[in-house]
């Protein structure tokens, strides 16, 4: 090793602009174990408060995606193929919506997705709530799958960005997520790596997210599609609400099932514009050379004429599961939160909604916790909802009664109601390309 770890870790902390070469041997040293946890988690908390420049980003995120394979996935099956990332929310189950619809309307898409993060959920981990569903592909598995079916949905491999994955889990535990590029470094170097050519980052934005205001989240969005274009890939970033949970379930069976019913065109309001949004975005940006308006048509059809469905029904197969709602599992309490006054519902706090998620268990608090499907939390009203005292609210999945009260507490603690409704705004802010 030609670097000296402790000097780019000073050089960093000091605010320097580092070498390329620098930052690939740290991060190539690390993905190897010669360089130990202590000091990358040093030079990820010098990052945090020093950032890095562009260059210095994409030298990350390269040296991320040298640490492992890569896969051409449109070489491999001969189709343009799209993929969807999000940065992680309350309630985002957006690409288990996003996934068959696009499929249906003829577009490849291959996706390797991740488990929860603090008290965001994980696509996988919703899915694993299908009984049989394995997330665990071998590449050759996901390529055939994406080619024979149109769709894969599966864990990160071992081969693919090791680097990222040991990153992440460092970051995870020493407070260095929520570093702009840091997180553009992870994203982009996994869809890199993957090989979709067209992608559509979700940025999200608000208190239950990594960035909490427009401006960071812009600058996220900027940095990611900056690093995107540079690998010769097409980004679209849609920035997102996530001051309030995402429709209405969180929690992972409950999710899936609201997941399924948006795919039949009976999801509710904010997660069908969302879904929506970014279905049309990854058919507009696909070989079928449709414009944005012809794309959201199709996207609509597939819903309404029930192919959308079909798909979901093909895909979780092809992965083992059982695609019948009635086999997701059920919590053994559900209890319902009652208003105890009239009002209007001013905010729904998304970060108190996904830790009274999390403390049921539908998350992971380290780890290697269990997590249990079949929990969570529906919010029944959401911000701008008029309630009467004594109505429901909300309800609570629970495993046993003592989770459930405890749940009901913090649920309560997350809404706030006043007079008049605040100002309506759609969940997609803005996008970025
Ligand atoms: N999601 C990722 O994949 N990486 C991050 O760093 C944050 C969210």
């Amino acid at each position: 090793m030609s670097i000296r770890p402790a000097d780019v870790i000073e050089r960093k902390r000091n605010g320097e602009e580092l070498p390329t070469d620098d930052i690939r041997e740290l991060v190539l040293g690390y993905g190897r174990g010669e360089i130990p946890d202590y000091q990358l988690a040093a030079f990820c908390m010098a990052v945090w408060f020093r950032g890095l420049s562009a260059a210095e980003t994409l030298a990350m995120t390269e040296a991320i995606i040298e640490s492992g394979e890569t896969i051409q996935l449109g070489e491999a099956i001969g189709r343009k193929v799209v993929d969807k990332h999000s940065t992680g929310g309350v309630g985002d189950k957006t690409s288990i919506a996003v996934a068959p619809i696009v499929a249906a309307c003829g577009v490849p898409f291959g996706k390797m997705s991740g488990r929860g993060l603090g008290h965001t959920g994980g696509t996988l981990d919703k899915l694993e709530s299908i009984p049989g569903f394995r997330v665990e592909l071998t590449l050759d598995e996901f390529v055939t799958q994406v080619r024979d079916v149109g769709v894969a949905v599966i864990g990160q491999t071992a081969d693919l960005v090791p680097a990222d994955k040991q990153l992440y889990a460092l970051r995870d535990v020493t407070a260095t997520v929520d570093s702009i590029p840091l997180i553009a470094a992870s994203i982009m170097s996994k869809k890199i790596a993957a090989g979709a050519e067209a992608i559509v980052l979700d940025v999200k934005v608000g208190d239950g997210a990594f960035m909490r205001t427009l401006p960071e989240a812009r600058k996220l969005a900027e940095a990611m599609r900056e690093l995107g274009t540079r690998a010769g890939r097409e980004v679209v970033c849609l920035l997102t609400d996530m001051d309030q949970p995402l429709g209405r379930a969180v929690g992972n069976a409950l999710e899936i099932r609201e997941a399924l019913e948006t795919v039949r065109g009976d999801g509710p309001p904010d997660f069908t514009e969302l879904v929506l949004a970014a279905a049309s975005r990854l058919v507009a940006l696909s070989d079928l050379g449709l414009d944005e308006a012809a794309a959201r048509a199709r996207v609509e059809a597939a819903i309404s004429d029930g192919s959308a469905e079909d798909a979901y029904r093909r895909w979780i197969s092809a992965q083992g599961g059982d695609p019948a709602e009635d086999r997701l599992p059920t919590a053994p309490v559900v209890r319902t939160v009652k208003a105890e006054q009239d009002g209007v519902v001013s905010r729904l706090h998304a970060l108190d909604v996904g830790i009274a998620a999390l403390e049921l268990g539908a998350g992971r608090r380290s780890k290697g916790d269990e997590i249990d499907h079949s929990v969570g939390l529906i919010v029944v009203k959401k911000r701008g909802d008029h309630i009467e005292r004594g109505e429901p609210i909300a309800e609570v999945h629970a495993a046993d009664e003592a989770s459930a009260d405890e749940a009901a507490r913090r649920l309560r603690g997350a809404y706030e109601f006043g007079d008049e409704a605040p100002e309506a705004s759609g969940v997609v802010l803005d996008v970025i390309g």
